[in-house]
């Protein structure tokens, strides 16, 4: 998937300034934000890349990162970065937090943030993708606490506001003649302090459960689709909205059938005689076995194409193909009668070679030609 330039996102300049730069980014946000645009997913994806485009724009170091190396120099920091920890790690690895750390809302003082996008991987068959299919999946989520109603502290207290940053989240530091502006290492940014946790959480708000998701897979995915399910990520904090869920659609390995995009591939031995001779053979297809006719002196690795036995994609109206690749099959495990047989064969066929085998025989003739030059 291409990303779009982040100056284009916002719509300014490359040499546009911080504040030209947020204020861009703030009408952005305000049109697109999800919560008032409940019934567009469109925007919601806007508001991600806006926000995104935002972060490293908003960012010195990654902005200077991004007008040298585009993509890529981001891409390379974020995968530095050691990875956010939390809950991607918490949960053994299944989850990913796509969309990297959880960025504020702009130069906002607020501690609101929208929940983490995660992913699932989900495994599932050719015949399941071709035809579509329903299925539950068990997620590991975190809810809000009920002792504490979500807050952290002892039920009966009440967080603090953080003494150290005065409940802003940020503290800033001098540095030479320059001022620097780092999250709280007291209250880890949350601006709140809280002095006696709550016993079932410790003091986190959230509790690790497990919810049940049914999914729909529709007809004709491939490897590497996602399919999103709004508001089943990661719980927003402070009240913010919740992330997406995005189910990411794995192909298990087929018995018979390679997938090529929408066209299927298979191997089809046949044996010496039936390439020979000719012959019907019966093959099968992701929906039944169909028939095909062998001509008479068909060679190893032609290939039959049957219209429309391949895999109708997601946004594709047609079908694909299946293509049976031939492999003529040498035959083993002869008795003495059946290489009498061959034996005979290949006399009767030794004084006119040219015309049995014309391939051998040409390429004979190149091997001679090779050593006489
Ligand atoms: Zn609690
Ligand atoms: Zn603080």
């Amino acid at each position: 998937m291409s990303k779009r330039d982040f100056y284009e996102i916002l719509g300014v300049n490359r040499d546009a300034s911080d504040d030209e730069i947020k204020k861009a980014y703030r009408k952005l946000a305000m049109k697109y934000h999800p919560d008032r645009n409940p019934d567009n997913p469109s925007a919601e994806e806007k508001f991600k890349e806006a926000k995104e485009a935002y972060e490293i724009l908003s960012d010195g170091q990654k902005r200077s990162a991004y007008d040298q190396f585009g993509h890529a120099g981001i891409d390379q920091q974020a995968g530095m970065g050691g990875g956010g920890g939390g809950f991607a790690d918490a949960f053994g690895g299944i989850f990913d937090e796509i969309f990297g750390g959880r960025g504020g809302g702009g130069g906002g003082r607020s501690n609101i943030y929208r929940g983490a996008d995660l992913r699932y991987n989900l495994e599932i068959t050719l015949e399941q993708a071709a035809h579509g299919t329903e299925t539950k999946i068990r997620i590991p989520t975190m809810e809000v606490c009920e002792p504490c109603n979500g807050s952290g502290a002892k039920p009966g207290t009440q967080p603090k506001t953080c003494p150290t940053c005065g409940g802003s989240g940020q503290v800033r530091l001098q540095q030479g003649f320059f001022s620097i502006q780092q999250t709280c290492h007291k209250c880890h940014g949350t601006g709140r302090f809280i002095a006696e946790p709550c016993k079932s959480c410790d003091g986190a708000g959230r509790i690790k459960q497990h919810k049940t998701l049914a999914v729909k897979i529709p007809a004709g995915v491939d490897e590497g689709d996602r399919i999103r399910l709004s508001g089943e990520g990661e719980h927003g904090v402070n009240g913010g909205p919740p992330g997406d869920l995005y189910v990411q659609i794995h192909l298990k390995q087929h018995a018979v059938f390679q997938r090529d995009h929408n066209d299927l591939h298979c191997e089809m031995p046949i044996s010496f005689t039936t390439a020979a001779l000719g012959g019907e053979i019966e093959i099968p297809t992701l929906d039944g076995a169909a028939a095909i006719k062998i001509p008479p002196e068909t060679q190893s690795g032609r290939v039959f194409r049957l219209r429309g036995k391949g895999i109708k994609g997601v946004r594709s109206h047609t079908h694909g193909d299946l293509m049976c690749h031939v492999v003529v099959e040498t035959p083993v495990a002869l008795t003495e009668r059946q290489k009498e047989l061959l034996r005979e064969l290949e006399e009767s066929s030794r004084d006119n070679s040219a015309k049995h085998n014309p391939r051998s025989k040409s390429w004979m003739d190149k091997v001679k030609d090779f050593f006489a030059e």
